[in-house]
């Protein structure tokens, strides 16, 4: 059917590279949509195939992750930059504050996003440390009373991921997981709300996937149109307007791959190793490439490093592409090198690179 498709490894940071077998089934299924005779693109959200189809992705997404039935989950638009917003408007009311934890570029957009809707509090911030480290968990200036604790666990740009849920007592913790859910197994009960926008690790962008403690959503927040409300969206099962129905239907796609690679401890395995391979391979360089990040900050998903010589930036780059490997230039606030394994990039993919790698610096020694 598709003879001559030549396909590259992908290390976009996002959108970013889905399983094969994703795309290949949502061709197959592009003109006739479960027997419907039509794309999933061309018909009602509002029609049983569609109801069945999101509730079954639902059913998925919550037994990939185990969540718990005292939490909805919600299939939203807007992108993640949206909730930097929507999520003071609906969990913090007049007055209220909220604190928040700085570890890189997202994290600090989502202060600048929130300050116009809660009194923001930055608890703690590596930015003085370049965001080369987390900020340390006994530095936090927590406030007992703020309406919840925001913070970013895996930071897409600057390289850094949390290894583990910080404590912060009582106060609902939101988490912006956009470049690392479905990553690894994950306890859902330590968060109030997890929020991704899908397009790393779940489908298509213009989808946000929603993980929400119930009794959050009867927060009263501040007076608000209907479409910007939770507790509005989780009553119409995400459902209120039109939602992206190619987004979720994508979404379902990935869940049931998940599904079928053996679930989440099978790929935290294969994550955990792609990132080693790397990073191995960037310390074992003899300098000639270099990750600054402390190692217990390092995050799984988006592995920076830069060469010795930078002049070579050019040249890594070209050759990189010519040989098959895909959107390795680092995000233009940084520079360097960027490679993100998200789920979609097999273990191959990270042989490839580091194999090129070595061979690069040795011809450009
Ligand atoms: N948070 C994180 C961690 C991200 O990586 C991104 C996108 N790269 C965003 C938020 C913003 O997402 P969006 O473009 O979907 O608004």
């Amino acid at each position: 059917m598709h003879a001559h498709v030549s396909r590259v490894w992908n290390f976009s940071a996002g959108p970013a590279a889905l399983p094969q077998a994703v795309l290949e089934c949502a061709q197959r299924e592009m003109l006739d949509w479960n027997g419907s005779g039509a794309s999933v693109m061309e018909q009602s959200h509002r029609g049983k195939r569609f109801i069945e189809m999101a509730e079954r992705t639902e059913a998925d997404l919550r037994s990939l992750l185990a969540i718990p039935s005292d939490y909805a989950v919600l299939f939203l638009q807007g992108g993640a930059t949206q909730q930097f917003a929507q999520i003071p408007m609906n969990l913090a009311g007049d007055g209220d504050s909220a604190d928040y934890i700085v570890s890189g570029h997202w994290s600090a957009k989502a202060v600048s996003e929130a300050s116009s809707y809660v009194r923001v509090n930055v608890a703690a911030s590596a930015a003085a440390d370049d965001y080369l480290k987390l900020p340390e968990r006994a530095s936090w200036q927590l406030d007992p009373q703020a309406a919840y604790v925001h913070y970013a666990p895996n930071e897409t740009i600057h390289g850094v991921e949390f290894h583990d849920i910080p404590d912060v007592g009582p106060v609902p913790l939101v988490a912006d997981m956009s470049s690392n859910i479905l990553s690894e197994p994950l306890d859902v009960s330590r968060f109030g709300l997890i929020y991704a926008g899908a397009q790393k690790n779940i489908g298509p962008s213009g989808l946000v996937v929603m993980i929400i403690r119930r009794d959050l959503l009867q927060r009263a927040g501040r007076p608000m149109a209907k479409i910007f409300r939770y507790a509005e969206q989780a009553a119409n099962d995400s459902m209120l307007n039109t939602p992206n129905t190619w987004g979720w239907y994508v979404a379902g796609l990935t869940f049931r791959w998940l599904h079928e690679q053996g679930g989440l401890a099978v790929m935290a395995q294969r994550n955990r190793a792609k990132a080693a391979l790397l990073y191995a391979t960037i310390d074992g360089s003899g300098g000639y490439y270099r990750n600054s990040i402390e190692p217990a900050a390092r995050s799984r998903m988006n592995v920076r490093f830069t060469l010795r010589d930078n002049a070579l930036d050019a040249a890594f780059l070209a050759e990189s592409e010519a040989a098959g490997l895909m959107a390795l230039k680092g995000h233009k606030a940084l520079g360097g090198m960027r490679a993100s394994l998200y789920n979609a990039v097999p273990m191959e993919a990270v042989e490839a690179l580091t194999a090129f790698m070595r061979d690069f610096a040795q011809r450009h020694g």
